[in-house]
């Protein structure tokens, strides 16, 4: 699943009404919506979907983050997909995003950073399966 990434508009940014401004600028970069929801989710999706952070100190507090409203996971399309994202959305910290990036517009501080994005064309195949069925993708990507 190349020129394919996850992003998550996290709960931060969608309670503060932020979700249309974020897809306005993740479109007019260039990305294609391919599927989109707005879920809460569990302790076990949460958790499962950050796994590969469960030894770090802060990943309790995401788990709790990620679960204390809702998100809109959309899969995007685009050429370099992965690559072009996470330069869209910034650094993880807001305080060292690059100026007009997703990140240092919208994000409050690096916990609750306004937006996910995979970080690998093979995690965001993994990403992507995680909050859409394959029925939803085959449609989806039908075209
Ligand atoms: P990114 O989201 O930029 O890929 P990471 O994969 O390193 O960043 O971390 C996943 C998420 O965990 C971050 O987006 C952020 O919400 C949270 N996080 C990362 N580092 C910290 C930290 N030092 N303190 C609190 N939360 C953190
Ligand atoms: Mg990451």
């Amino acid at each position: 699943m190349t020129n394919k990434t996850l992003c998550i508009i996290k709960p931060d940014a969608v309670k503060k009404n932020l979700a249309g401004q974020i897809i306005t600028k993740i479109t007019e970069a260039g990305f294609k919506i391919k599927a989109m929801k707005m879920v809460r989710l569990s302790n076990e999706s949460a958790g499962g979907f950050y796994e590969v952070h469960k030894n770090r100190p802060f990943y309790e507090e995401l788990v709790k983050f990620m679960t204390s409203g809702p998100c809109i996971p959309i899969a995007l399309e685009k050429e370099n997909a992965v690559a072009d994202y996470r330069a869209l959305i910034g650094a993880t910290d807001p305080a060292e995003a690059a100026e007009g990036t997703v990140r240092k517009l919208f994000a409050e501080n690096k916990s609750e950073n306004a937006v996910h994005g995979s970080d690998s064309d093979e995690n965001a195949a993994i990403e992507i399966a995680h909050f859409f069925s394959r029925k939803e993708l085959l449609e989806n990507y039908a075209d």
